[in-house]
């Protein structure tokens, strides 16, 4: 038998030009800006070209005067000596004043470092000279908990590109050594920079950083955040991606994403469709982005225009509730077959106590339209170690798994094919800022004895495909969601290339110290904020007022 063998990877500058021949930007700039910030994405090309995030900031940084902005990504091949480069003009890092970071999973830390290494930054901020860019995090995970990343960034930004910008573009102009550029920056609303405010915030007003954040009073009048350069080489290939709202208002307990980005903004459906119409001669494909897809009140006109302009539509998860046969229809008509919702939990009660609003009756009869429209393939978002679950709870998830399967099924025979459900079941991971981020990690032990049930039950179950988290991935991602300073020799070590299994192996107790902490939950006030706990925590000195 012959092996087929994958191709080597290509030289740097064979894949630089690949990349940049690819390209088809949605909006050109003006001539090159003299103030330049290189803007890294701690993953790869591929990954990063794909977040929405990224590409807007990207596309907010060259809108200022007199401001280029360059991108670079993490190389898993390694850099080599040339070290980590820009992609328009093959620049080292060092050579820029600013070095900014998009983080958006806690797992890219460790990338984030080894681009630091590679591109010969002092990766300790002290040790910076005037001669060392600034180095800058923003995204998702600066917002959550930055401490951990204190001793290596010089500056977060907090809160929404469209109002960090300006204000960093303004630093930029100014031309200012080190010490006085940071402390210009100290006196941003949203940006938090240790150096000026102390490693807990102890010196900035209050005592806190405030995120600076859009209001929904200011939606009717805003652009959407859209793709500003397209390219085959992503995940999401070619695909024009529009943001339609930022913030849920469905508010589940769990979730990061709700409470950090309320009040909830949508986007008007005249500028999403403007947005489309302007960019459709470059692309036919189109990927809605939203904290939760489908949950804006426009939804309907919004896909039928963009249907009618010739789009293929891409919904990533729907909300429940939003699921209608209008809006399948609309999915189905492009030969849409897979579908993907979360319901979280296996039976009423639990969904109610992360408050997730949804009936066993109406999930049953939205999947019943799902199956009739003609869908296949439906992923169903599952946890398992929800604060308060039982074993029954655990149990309830093989019975509602197996009731949807059949209704899958009786549908699907109706139209001749039998489709696919695929329970993903997480580990219940306790997020800084929500409701339950004083909650624990359930025990290791027990996760596993649950994932080894579920998998055990699902596989006897025809049309079923389970995918389930490792458990050590779940302590990992538990940790690294709430760590503080203690951090430090742990993610050095990830740096280095140790694998989670050596990582988890290596520093259990310090993990599961904070992933589960001793004290004792108040299972009365249980899905309630606690302040007291909150100012104790690594993050508790960020605020969103
Ligand atoms: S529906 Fe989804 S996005 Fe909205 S709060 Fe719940 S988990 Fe978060």
């Amino acid at each position: 038998m012959i092996q087929r063998r994958s191709a080597p990877p290509l030289a740097p500058a064979e894949r630089r030009q690949k990349l940049l021949g690819a390209e088809r930007a949605t909006e050109t700039f003006g001539r090159p800006g003299r103030h330049r910030v290189a803007l890294g994405f701690a993953n790869s090309y591929e990954i990063g070209m794909s977040n929405l995030g990224f590409q807007w900031v990207y596309r907010l940084f060259n809108r200022e005067e007199d401001v280029t902005c360059e991108r670079f990504f993490f190389d898993a091949q390694g850099s080599g000596r040339r070290g980590p480069r820009t992609l328009e003009s093959d620049t080292p890092l060092a050579a820029f004043p600013l070095v900014a970071f998009s983080i958006s999973w806690e797992m890219d830390y460790v990338h984030f470092l080894r681009i630091l290494a590679d591109a010969r930054i002092p990766s300790d901020r002290r040790e910076r000279t005037d001669d060392d860019p600034i180095v800058l995090i923003g995204g998702d995970c600066a917002r959550i908990n930055p401490l951990p990343l204190t001793p290596y960034a010089d500056a977060f930004a907090l809160g929404d590109g469209e109002k960090l910008v300006p204000g960093l573009a303004e630093v930029l102009r100014a031309n200012l050594p080190r010490a006085a550029a940071l402390e210009r920056l100290g006196t941003l609303k949203g940006l938090y920079v240790p150096s000026v405010h102390g490693e807990h915030a102890e010196t900035a007003s209050e005592g806190k950083i405030v995120v600076d954040q859009f209001r929904s009073a200011e939606g009717p009048t805003r652009e959407p955040p859209h793709t500003t350069i397209l390219t085959p080489h992503t995940e999401l290939s070619d695909k024009l991606l529009i943001e339609v709202a930022r913030g849920c208002s469905e508010m589940c307990r769990f979730c990061w994403a709700a409470y950090a980005m309320a009040p909830q903004v949508r986007i008007p459906a005249s500028s999403i469709l403007a947005v489309a119409e302007r960019c459709r001669p470059l692309t036919s494909r189109v990927g809605l982005i939203a904290t939760a897809v489908a949950d804006h009140p426009d939804i309907l006109p919004i896909l039928e225009g963009l249907s009618h302009l010739g789009f293929h539509i891409a919904l990533s998860s729907i909300k429940i509730d939003a699921i209608s046969e209008e809006l399948l229809a609309i999915l189905a008509r492009q030969g849409e077959k897979s579908l993907a919702i979360a319901p979280e939990a296996g039976n009423e009660r639990l969904r109610r106590a992360i408050n997730k609003k949804v009936s066993d009756e109406s999930l049953r009869e939205k999947v019943r339209l799902i199956a009739r429209a003609g869908f296949t393939n439906l992923k169903l978002y599952l946890q398992v170690g929800l604060p308060g679950e039982t074993e029954q709870d655990v149990d309830d998830l093989v019975t509602m798994v197996d009731d949807l399967r059949l209704v899958m099924l009786e549908e699907g025979r109706k139209r001749g094919r039998l489709g696919t459900l695929v329970p993903s079941v997480n580990a219940f991971i306790p997020k800084p800022h929500t409701p339950f981020e004083t909650e624990v990690l359930e025990d290791p032990d027990e996760l596993a004895r649950k994932l080894k049930k579920l998998d055990a039950a699902f596989r006897k179950m025809p049309n079923v495909t389970f995918r389930g988290m490792p458990v050590n991935e779940a302590i990992w991602e538990a940790y690294l969601a709430r760590m503080g300073l203690e951090s430090g020799p742990i993610l050095a070590q990830a740096a280095a290339g140790a694998p989670v299994r050596t990582l988890v192996r290596e520093h259990r107790e310090t993990l599961l110290s904070v992933a589960r902490p001793a004290a004792r939950i108040d299972t009365a006030r249980r899905g309630v904020f606690d302040l007291a706990s909150r100012q104790a925590s690594p993050w508790g000195f960020i605020s969103k007022s």
